[in-house]
């Protein structure tokens, strides 16, 4: 099922894209067969099927399921159950996704196989953007790349995002070129596991080879906007290492150190003030162009919740195009960009359909919820059946030009009919394979980083933090939210509306050390991808609440309403993007309090069962 190919023949990789979108069906056809074939004896389908493997019968009998169906199976797995409960291969390791159950990530089943089948996923990255942008084996990429921590389960399976176990296997160092030195950033900068020297390292490397940089890029545009505001902080420290040619002792982790030092090799004053006189300017606005001249785009993804990061990344670009390749998860790889050009808004991914047998759930849009939402949350898009009902899905060839679909996979690593969570929207089709708009996650209402904050978990802990003031006389009566990305790390921002008992005067009476309290308690109450975002990471700033003036949601309603909402059935939305309804808030507020402790966060530990 993965064909083989070198990725050095982009012509060959062309082709095989034609193929595939080609016999988009024949492919999914076969897939399926595959996959059932050869997982017909696991406990999972033996228990719907009966040892059968027949595609009809799959439908009819196999239930569309969430993570809370599928998670007992991984927990005995990642407690020493052999692999054969979900799938007839090996599951090697779990992939840790940024969708939290129960307040700890979500793992998702992986295999050896599956690392091959994302390294041809990779692969057919290089043809498509070659096929654009002429000459890019004339220079180097600067890509900043980070792993994270990993776990090991109480079987001893690693436990650990996708993209660490991607960088951490031989795949990833024999990529193509890379033997030839195109990446700026030393594999050992990328595989340094604290964080703060792999940036620097990687942002030095880069600074150093910047006449040779044709694209520059991070995975997602919150990571590369974090490894701007690094230069901020760090550039005159930088700019004295390329001067004197040393690194800065902080830099102590070995293999690191040394392939930086390699780099840097000597003394480069006149580098050194090339780079400082550009940093030094007042305005950074085109930043990125003047410190990389001739970088020819910015390679990150901009779609889905990271379109916030378009506005700031459009003022450092200089004008360089932004461009979202890929459209991947823990659960599986997904879609490629084919038209790596075209601007954000209108980036559309198509589905490769040899990467999982691909399902589609009919959503449809609620106009009435639209005017407030934020373009991460829930309220937008609803399922067409009711959710008690069996549900219909569409095949990966059938479904309809403009409708919207929830995403159902099944995997070759043990997941059957998985929703995956994501609306996606139909913009047309490449050869038999449709493309896809990403519209939202389900459910999700704040991001800033890999996090995704559900409207529970919002309230959860909204309401930990408030059991703070309701002692002292307050009721919070209404509350909402939204990320502001104003600012380098973005953080959230909660609107609340106090009642205070038998007074009015609130502003004299809120004690600033609560409030201050309640934010710490909301961080602390949030899932664990969050806080490591917040503490670990850094790529999210302290908490923030707005105490709004008595009123305030009433005049957010009327506002939704003057937009066309009906009054009945208007709910305050639990987050909102709306620019106008973030000033009628602001224009309200009487009180501004922030986080000033870094939430608790270690890995998670597995209980043994
Ligand atoms: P994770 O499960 O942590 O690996 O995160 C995967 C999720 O990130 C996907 O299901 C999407 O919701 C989101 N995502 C990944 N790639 C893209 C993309 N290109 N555009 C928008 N969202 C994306």
């Amino acid at each position: 099922m993965i064909p083989s190919y070198d990725p050095h023949d982009s012509e060959y990789g062309l082709k095989l894209l034609e193929d595939l979108t080609t016999n988009a069906y024949e492919v999914q056809q076969k897939v399926l067969e595959e996959i059932l074939a050869k997982n017909a004896q696991t406990d999972y389908l033996k228990s719907f099927l009966n040892g059968h493997y027949d595609k009809k019968l799959f439908k009819q009998k196999v239930p569309v399921v969430n993570y809370e169906d599928v998670k007992p199976y991984i927990e005995r797995i990642a407690n020493g159950e052999p692999s054969e409960i979900i799938s007839a291969q090996t599951i090697t390791e779990l992939l840790t996704s940024s969708g939290t159950s129960g307040g700890q990530p979500k793992m998702m089943p992986s295999t050896a196989e599956d690392l091959e089948r994302k390294t041809f996923f990779y692969n057919l990255l290089v043809p498509v953007m070659n096929k654009y942008v002429d000459g890019l084996d004339q220079g180097k990429g600067m890509y900043l790349l980070f792993i994270k921590p990993e776990i090991s389960t109480p079987s001893g399976l690693v436990a650990r995002p996708v993209l660490t176990s991607y960088y951490k296997s031989s795949n990833f160092r024999n990529r193509p070129f890379n033997r030839f030195n195109v990446y700026t950033s030393p594999d050992e900068t990328i595989l340094c596991s604290d964080s703060k020297q792999s940036m620097y390292c990687q942002l030095l490397c880069g600074l150093v080879q910047r006449d040779q940089v044709l694209r520059v890029g991070a995975v997602f545009a919150s990571a590369f906007l974090r490894a701007i505001k690094f230069l901020e902080d760090h550039w005159k420290e930088l700019c004295s290492n390329i001067r004197s040619g040393q690194v800065s002792d902080w830099i102590t982790e070995p293999s690191c150190r040394n392939a930086v030092s390699l780099i840097l090799e000597k003394p480069n004053p006149d580098l050194a003030d090339l780079v400082e006189h550009e940093f030094a300017t007042k305005s950074w606005e085109g930043i990125i162009k003047k410190l990389w001249p001739i970088t020819k785009y910015i390679e990150v993804i901009v779609t889905g919740s990271m379109a916030q990061y378009i506005p700031t990344l459009e003022f450092y670009s200089g004008g360089l195009p932004l461009i979202s390749t890929m459209y991947a998860s823990s659960e599986c790889y997904f879609g490629i960009n084919f038209k790596p050009l075209s601007k954000p808004h209108d980036v559309a991914y198509t589905l490769l359909p040899n990467m999982a047998y691909f399902e589609f759930l009919p959503v449809e849009r609620n106009h009435e919820e639209v005017v407030l939402c934020n373009g991460v949350s829930d309220q937008n898009c609803v399922l067409k059946e009711d959710e008690t009902e069996k549900l219909e899905t569409v095949d990966l060839v059938d479904v309809k030009l403009g409708h919207y679909y929830e995403l159902v996979v099944t995997t070759f690593t043990g997941l059957y009919r998985y929703r995956v969570g994501d609306i996606l929207m139909v913009t047309g089709f490449y050869n038999n394979a449709p493309q896809f708009r990403f519209v939202h996650r389900r459910n999700v209402v704040l991001s800033i980083d890999t996090d995704k904050t559900n409207e529970e978990d919002l309230l959860n802990a909204v309401t930990q933090a408030k059991l703070l003031l309701e002692p002292l006389g307050f009721l919070l009566i209404e509350y909402t939210s939204y990320a502001d990305t104003s600012s380098i790390p973005g953080h959230y921002v909660l609107f609340w509306e106090l009642k205070v008992k038998g007074n009015n005067d609130l502003e004299e009476l809120i004690d600033p050390s609560i409030m201050e309290q309640c934010c710490s308690t909301m961080e602390e109450s949030l899932d664990s991808v969050y806080r490591r975002c917040r503490r670990k990471d850094h790529s999210i700033g302290p908490l923030e609440i707005r105490i709004v003036k008595h009123g305030t949601f009433d005049a957010l309603m009327d506002f939704a309403v003057s937009e066309g909402s009906s009054v009945n059935q208007y709910k305050t939305p639990r987050c909102i993007n709306s620019e106008e309804a973030i000033k009628i808030l602001d224009s309200r507020v009487v009180g501004r309090f922030f986080s000033k402790t870094t939430p608790f966060w270690e890995p998670f530990r597995m209980e043994t069962k």
